[in-house]
């Protein structure tokens, strides 16, 4: 997959673009967008093109030729440093970030930019946050600090105001399902995942159709529950071992497809519902979609705080009974 593959990106890349033609690059760029947009996948294209002696003139494409680039394709491109998660941690630690300071301090390799990646900025802990703080305070010269972020209401706001924010949006609808037929000729239910996805293109293609069929398999056991022929526990029992944040993931998501499709009918997205669907959207009372939409969010927000399974999925099926008139 190339760099220049996301059709969605190109907005973000011309700013950037721009700020660079210009010599009005920031110290520090925090890039937004939300989960499954490819900010892992932009960064690495502003990286590559911040660190190549010899990009193209016009689309500030890295030249994938010279030694700056040749050596960051090895990983070893010494003006580059990456902090991400360690595979055993949570957080992104304090020692991480003093040694960036100190990778701040060292002369340039190359005579382009020195480039820092941090991602997700918002896994930084407090004293890894106010270590970073001092490092944007006092810039280095040609070096650009690349900060990535999927929720930007959890990023310290001393952060954000020292950082110059660019926004990834997610493609159109039109767009994913293009990029996905490319990626992925013979990929089936690509309506249906992209749903389930969030409009995500990049996510919708790691979702199997596996999980597909035990979301339409979710749908015909509330279906059941709400026609009757079905008991709460029985189906409560069957739906035990799963996760529930999944489970309350997929109802809310039928859920906002449901309001969507009486605020405007003909959405493009109302044509995705599988059968069982429509007819669990049938059955539901109107006015109780959006009590029952509110009920299932504030179930998933508490879902830590509760501790027996099987009872909190018996309250879950319950609901969808107090929405239906039978
Ligand atoms: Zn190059």
């Amino acid at each position: 997959m190339t760099q220049t593959d996301y059709s969605w990106h190109s907005k973000a890349w011309d700013q950037f673009v721009a700020a660079y033609s210009q010599n009005h690059l920031p110290h520090a760029l925090l890039l937004t967008g939300s989960q499954g947009v490819g900010k892992l996948a932009f960064s690495q294209r502003l990286i590559t093109s911040l660190l190549c002696l010899n990009p193209d003139i016009k689309t500030k494409q890295a030249c994938g030729q010279c030694q700056a680039c040749k050596t960051y394709e090895s990983g070893a491109n010494p003006d580059f440093m990456n902090i991400q998660l360690l595979d055993d941690k949570q957080q992104i630690g304090v020692d991480q970030i003093r040694r960036l300071s100190e990778f701040l301090t060292y002369s340039r390799s190359f005579n382009a930019y020195r480039v820092v990646l941090i991602h997700p900025v918002e896994r930084m802990n407090q004293n890894a946050a106010n270590s970073l703080l001092k490092s944007l305070e006092e810039p280095a010269n040609n070096t650009v600090i690349i900060l990535t972020a999927t929720h930007l209401s959890k990023v310290m706001p001393t952060i954000k105001s020292r950082s110059q924010l660019l926004n990834l949006p997610l493609p159109s609808r039109q767009q994913a399902i293009d990029w996905i037929k490319q990626k992925k000729p013979d990929f089936k239910n690509i309506e249906e995942l992209l749903e389930m996805s969030h409009g995500s293109p990049l996510l919708a293609i790691q979702t199997s159709n596996d999980v597909l069929e035990k979301r339409n398999e979710l749908a015909k056991d509330i279906l059941n529950i709400v026609e009757k022929n079905n008991s709460v526990i029985e189906i409560a029992k069957k739906w035990e071992k799963f996760d529930l944040e999944m489970l309350l993931d997929w109802q809310i998501i039928w859920l906002q497809q449901f309001l969507k499709k009486i605020n405007a009918p003909n959405s493009s997205f109302s044509q995705a519902h599988s059968k069982t669907l429509q007819n669990l959207e049938q059955i539901i009372v109107k006015e109780q979609l959006w009590v029952l939409y509110q009920q299932l969010i504030i179930k998933k927000k508490t879902i830590h705080t509760s501790v027996n399974p099987l009872m909190n999925i018996e309250n879950m099926l319950t609901l969808w009974l107090q929405a239906s008139p039978l």
